[in-house]
Formats: structure tokens, sequence, C-alpha cells
């Protein structure tokens, strides 16, 4: 990556950070100028001192330059602290914005890119580089203050050094005359720059090792992030006890990818190339330290300045010269950090292609809404088979419609193209004759209910997990717990609606049985109110009387809506007025119970004698 490529790149990401957390970068700024500075003053005000001591000898004279030194010195080191407090502060702030910033573009995704692995393959590489050493939009931060510091530094360093290169070395004084020539300034100036460019590419070659590394360790990473929250998540703690997972499988696995053992790439390096490099950069630094001594010195001992100055020569030129090499590291950091940047940026610029369309739904209080699947066809990103062809089918308003048929026939994903989560590939969904791209997305989707088979609740209060909203009405959350079945949930919940779910955030949450966290989402369901209400497998959880009941309810439950779902328990299939049979992509059959059982070939036929036998034999 060229360097103008790697400036333009950490510029966007200022940009994204300047937008998201300016009081960081006045914070930085002030806090870096102040730290660069303040030693200057100090050096400046200890070489009047020493000259004082050194020349005149006054006491008065040495008093008050004593007492205006510890009182400067005091007011900045107390500045300092409290720029570099609030500058901690901020970059706090900005840690918990970088979070942020991904999290909203994880939810502003199309449904579609949040669920392919490219997207993720680039969200999980962006967070690990920067779980790794910071790289990425996290670094861009740490090297702004460094720019930032180390200009500030270069400038205090000309400005008390400029002084010794004005002064002029008596003619009296013979060969080191010579030190007056404008191109010994030049040759110092040369030499330090050049000395700054070797150490600081002998630093950047050592710690490039890191960077280049992070590619390596990608998978190892993975695999302790994974592993380590094993332990945490409770969903996969029984199965991991049981066939005791961890010794078989984990263990040997981050063993074998453990990016930190001692036959690791990262772990020979440090042994050898890198030290070699961190050690070349200290000593070419060495080398500038001879350098400087002798000129400055040569200079107090032909007559240039006092013994002060060299304190303040001396001082001046070790900090421009570590000005100048944090100058220097931070711009080849820069380049480093580039690549880091392009993948975070790669996700980050990721566009949303699914059309929004700008029609209102008219929120209808007659619920008089027509949906109309019309030669739909879909296969997934990236993959080649079409999970549904050819799809026909109008769900007349406040009808009850089942879909049955075996594992892997399309059903999901035909809700998932009923709610947009995805758009056919081929064919129309139309709501009261409109496609339904032509809709506001939030509108359109606005309009369904929906209990998917792996929903999730979430560690929050009872109440806002229904009411999906932190203010809510208590009646409407009781009355949705209520039609769900749940109706001992008072003697469940110990602080009523405000009992937390789950104990993951709150020592007194609740941990709620399948059964009753699936009540909880058809509730959550019931609370939304939409005209469309689907459920996916929504009694697959429940034991036969919590069945039965929700069954028994099911017109209540649904009232006036036009209702959608999907059960293997095709006894429950009877209460719908049509049936949809989804075979390999294709709705193959359509009616009501009794017409669908009466075509013997059917598939319908098939799976209701397949589950009649069962019930038979287990009686
Ligand atoms: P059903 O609900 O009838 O069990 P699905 O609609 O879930 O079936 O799946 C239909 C087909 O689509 C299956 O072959 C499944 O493997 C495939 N499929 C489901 N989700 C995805 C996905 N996100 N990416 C690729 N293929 C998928």
């Amino acid at each position: 990556m060229s360097f103008f490529q790697a400036v333009r790149l950490n510029y966007r990401a200022w940009h994204i950070w300047w937008n998201v957390c300016p009081r960081w970068f006045e914070a930085v700024i002030l806090s870096s100028v102040v730290s660069a500075v303040s030693p200057y003053i100090s050096l400046w005000m200890t070489a009047r001192i020493i000259e004082e001591l050194a020349g005149g000898r006054n006491p008065e004279i040495v008093w008050k330059l004593v007492t205006l030194t510890i009182g400067v010195t005091g007011i900045l080191s107390f500045l300092d602290s409290v720029l570099k407090r609030l500058k901690r502060y901020e970059t706090d702030s900005a840690s918990c914005l970088y979070n942020r910033i991904f999290m909203d573009k994880m939810l502003s995704l199309d449904y579609e890119h949040m669920d392919s692995q490219a997207a993720y393959d680039l969200y999980s590489q962006a967070t690990q580089n920067d779980k790794w050493s910071g790289l990425g939009l996290r670094e861009a931060l740490v090297l702004f203050e460094r720019l930032v510091g180390s200009v500030a530094q270069i400038l205090g360093g000309v400005f008390l050094t400029v002084p010794m290169f004005l002064a002029e070395i008596p003619n009296s004084s013979g060969r080191l005359a010579w030190l007056n020539h404008p191109l010994s300034v030049v040759l110092l100036m040369g030499f330090m720059l050049i000395v700054s460019t070797v150490s600081s590419v002998c630093t950047d070659k050592g710690q490039g090792y890191w960077t280049r590394y992070a590619d390596e360790t990608r998978f190892g990473n993975r695999l302790a992030d994974f592993y380590v929250f094993l332990n945490k998540d409770k969903r996969r703690a029984m199965d991991l006890r049981m066939y005791n997972q961890q010794e078989k499988v984990c263990n040997v696995l981050l063993d074998r990818e453990n990016p930190f053992k001692l036959s690791s790439k990262i772990v020979q390096y440090a042994r050898g190339a890198m030290g070699m490099w961190m050690a070349g950069s200290k000593s070419v630094s060495a080398l500038l330290t001879a350098v400087i001594y002798f000129f400055v010195c040569f200079k107090a001992w032909a007559g240039a300045y006092g013994l002060g100055s060299v304190t303040q020569f001396i001082g001046a030129l070790f900090h421009l010269f570590s000005g100048i090499s944090k100058l220097m590291n931070a711009l080849a950091k820069m380049v480093s950090n580039g690549s880091f940047l392009e993948t975070a940026f790669e996700f980050l610029d990721i566009s949303n292609e699914m059309y929004q369309g700008s029609l209102t739904t008219e929120k209808r209080a007659d619920r008089q809404y027509e949906i109309e699947f019309r030669n739909v066809s879909f296969r997934y990103p990236g993959t080649k088979t079409d999970v549904l062809r050819h799809v026909n089918i109008k769900f007349p308003i406040g009808s009850r419609l089942a879909i049955v048929g075996m594992n892997g026939s399309g059903k999901t994903t035909f809700i998932k193209l009923l709610c947009r989560l995805y758009d056919p590939v081929e064919g129309q969904i139309l709501l009261n004759g409109i496609d339904i791209c032509k809709y506001r997305y939030e509108d359109y989707r606005s309009l369904f209910s929906v209990v998917f088979q792996d929903f999730q609740l979430f560690s929050l209060p009872l109440g806002e997990n229904v009411a999906g909203c932190v203010s809510y009405s208590s009646e409407q959350a009781e009355e949705s717990l209520k039609k769900a079945g749940f109706t001992n949930w008072k003697q469940v919940m110990p602080s009523g609606l405000n009992t937390p779910l789950y104990k993951d955030l709150c020592g007194q949450g609740v941990s709620v049985s399948g059964g009753e966290a699936q009540k909880i989402a058809i509730a959550r369901a019931l609370y939304k109110d939409a005209p469309f209400m689907i459920l996916d497998e929504p009694t697959a959880a429940l034991d036969p009387v919590a069945e039965a009941e929700i069954y028994e309810q099911f017109w209540e439950i649904v009232g006036d809506r036009t209702a959608v779902f999907i059960s293997h328990r095709l006894s429950s299939c009877k209460l719908c007025d049509t049936i949809l049979v989804f075979h390999e992509g294709e709705i193959v059959q359509q009616g009501t119970h009794e017409e669908l059982v009466k075509d013997r070939n059917g598939v319908y036929k098939k799976l209701w004698e397949a589950q009649a036998q069962y019930y038979a034999k287990r009686l």
C-alpha cells in the first residue's frame, strides 16, 4: 500500500471518529500539546538557574528563578494531569463508541448481508484485528495522538535549539570555528533525520511481525473466542459435560492452534528477528547521543554559550530527536494500519441493496390486507439451488393458513420472504396488489408478528421482553401473557413484569423453561398486535396440556388477524382454513384437511399416516 493511500484511509478513519466523538480530538490535542511542551519549559528554566549559578551567582536572582520554576512546573504538571484525565475519559468513551460503530452497521445491514458468511468474515476479521493489538479504527486514534504529540514536540525542540545554532564561536577559538558554518547545522540535522529514519524503520520492522502475524492467528483467535465463551454459554454446557467435549475436542484444538505456543511463528520471531530489529533501533539511537554531546559540548568549549545553555540544548536536541522518531514511527504505522482499515471499511461499506420503497402501508383499522405470492422463486445468496420454486398463493383476508412439509422443504424460507427478510430472485410478492418492495420497509415489517422457531428472548425485564420497548402498557402486557397461556406468570415472576429474565445481567433474573419462553414469545407477538400473525412451530417446546390449551384458545389468540403457522403436528392443522403442503421448495398441495387426506398419493396423506401410525404404535 502506498503512503498516500494509507494517509487517505487513516484520514477517513479520523473523519468517522470526528463524527462520533469530536471531544476526543479536542482533549487529545490539548493534552498532547501541554505534555510535549512542558518539558521544554522546565528545561529552559533549569538552564537559566544553572547559568546564574555558574555566572553571576546572585542569590536574589537564583531564588526568584527557583521559585518561578517550581511554580510554573507545578502549574504545568497540574494542567497535564487534568488534561490526561480528560483524555482518558474521552478515550474510554471512544472505546465504547467503537463497538457502537460496528453494532449500528450490523443492525442496519440488509438481513441478507447480515446472514451471509462473507459479511460475518469481514466483521470477525475487523474485530479480531482490533482485539489482536487494536489494529484498524482504534489504531487510527492512537496514531492521531502520536502525530499531534510528535509535531508539538518537534516544534518545541526547534524553538529551543535555534539559539544554539545562532550562537557564534569567537574567531579566536581556532579550529573549532568551523562549527559556526551553516553546513555544520545541516550536517547535524541531516544526521538526526537519518538516524531517526533508520531507528523508526528498525522499530517498524520489529513490530511489523505482530501485524503480519495477525492473519496467521485469525483461526486460533476465532477458536479461542468461541471455545472460551463456550464455557459461559449455558445452552451448550450440558452437552459439553455429557460428551466431555472440552477435554476431547476443545483442548486439542486450542493447543494445536494456540498462536502463542513455543513452536509458533510469533514466539520464534520474538526470539530472533524481532528482537534484532528492536536492538538495532536502540543502537542507532545511541550513536546519535554521542554526536549530540560532541556538537553541543564543543561549541560550549569554544565559548559560544555557557553551562546553562548546554543543559538546555542537550535536553532540547534529545526531545527533538525523540519527536522526529515518534513522527517517523507514526507515519510508518499509518501504512501498516492501512490494510487493517481496508478490512474495517470493506465491512462498513457493505451497501444495502434492498429496494426501499416510499409507500406507506396505511395502518388500516379493518386489517384488510391481502398478500399474494406470484410465481415466486428463491435461492439463498451464494448458493445455486432454488429452495423455493414458482410459489403461487393468495392469503385471503383473515384466513388461517397452515404450512406443512418435511424438513428442508422451504417452509421457513417462505416465511422469511413473506416478512421481507429476503427478496425473491424471481416473481413478486404483493400486498393489496402492490409489490411489497414499493412500501416503506419499516411500515411493511410492522404488519407482521412472528414467533420464529429459534426465537430469542433478552436478558431484560419480562414486561420489556413482551412489549419490545422500555415504556409499555402493563395491562396490555399482562393480557398478552394470559392469552399466550402463561396464566401462572405471577407465581413464577417474583417482581411481576419487572422481573428480569435470565441471570446474564442480573443475579435476581429468572431462568424460564423452554415452554415458558415460548409462551412469552407468543405474548410478544400478541402485544405487537400486527395484522399478520406468524407462528413457526409455536408449540414445539410446550407440554401436551399447554399445547392443547393454546390450540383451544387459538381462534381467540389470532382474533381477526390473518394467521400463518408452520407445524409438524398435523392434528393442529385441522383448525385451519387452508393447508399448504411444501415439498422440495414447491407447494405441491393445498386445501382443507378433509380435502387433502382424500388424495391417497399426496404428500399430506403420507405425512398424516406416518404420524397416525406413530401415535397408534405409542398407544
Ligand atoms: P424448512 O423450514 O422446511 O425445514 P428451510 O426453509 O429452513 O426448510 O430450508 C430450506 C432449504 O434452504 C434447506 O435446504 C436449507 O438447508 C436451506 N437454507 C436455509 N437457510 C439457509 C441459508 N441461510 N443459506 C443457505 N441455505 C439455507
